[in-house]
């Protein structure tokens, strides 16, 4: 699996999607349900205190974590990725690989809007690991967020900050640049 999508993923989703797939390897899981619809008790290696459901829909091969990690930033997690070890699935579902992921988003704006958002989504996924950590950090981490992003929705609204200006253009291209030879 991991060498299959080594060819189609952006390099910095590669190396977040490989995390999740040798960290899937120290998870536990027990069966809680069976049938069309099966449900996993995924523990994770490190920490057993932090337990996550997965429910598997056998017939349209369907998965979702309580996580909610592949919501927020469109790379499966390490408690689907081991249920999926479970039940012999050892190719990545089509539909769990999103297109702006991979390296065949060509264009030029495709690949500096996946860059930031691969930039962010490793933000995102950092801040969200802190901000679960305890119920007065999920507090703090949630008005933290409601706060930046009206911020960046104000900033939207304001056409003078969303204009490409030559000097974010150049700064783009040598980003891409980067991107493409890494
Ligand atoms: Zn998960």
């Amino acid at each position: 699996m991991v060498r299959e999508v080594a060819d189609v993923y952006t390099r910095t989703i590669f190396d977040i999607f490989q995390e999740e797939f040798v960290k899937s390897n120290s998870c536990s899981l027990n069966k809680i349900e069976d049938g069309t619809i099966s449900k996993y008790r995924v523990v994770n290696g490190e920490d057993d205190s932090k337990i996550f459901t997965v429910t598997f829909h056998d017939s349209e091969k369907r998965v979702s974590c309580s996580c909610c990690k592949f919501e927020f930033s469109g790379v499966l997690c390490r408690h689907v990725l081991k249920v999926f070890s479970e039940v012999g699935i050892q190719t990545l579902p089509k539909e769990y690989i999103l297109k702006r992921w991979t390296m065949s988003a060509k264009s030029s704006r495709q690949k500096a809007v996946a860059l930031c958002c691969n930039d962010l989504c490793r933000d995102v996924i950092k801040y969200a690991e802190e901000g679960a950590t305890s119920a007065v950090m999920y507090k703090i981490a949630k008005e933290a967020l409601q706060k930046a992003f009206a911020e960046v929705i104000a900033a939207k609204k304001d056409v003078r900050l969303v204009e490409p200006s030559k000097h974010i253009t150049i700064k783009v291209l040598v980003l891409i640049h980067w991107f493409v030879i890494s």
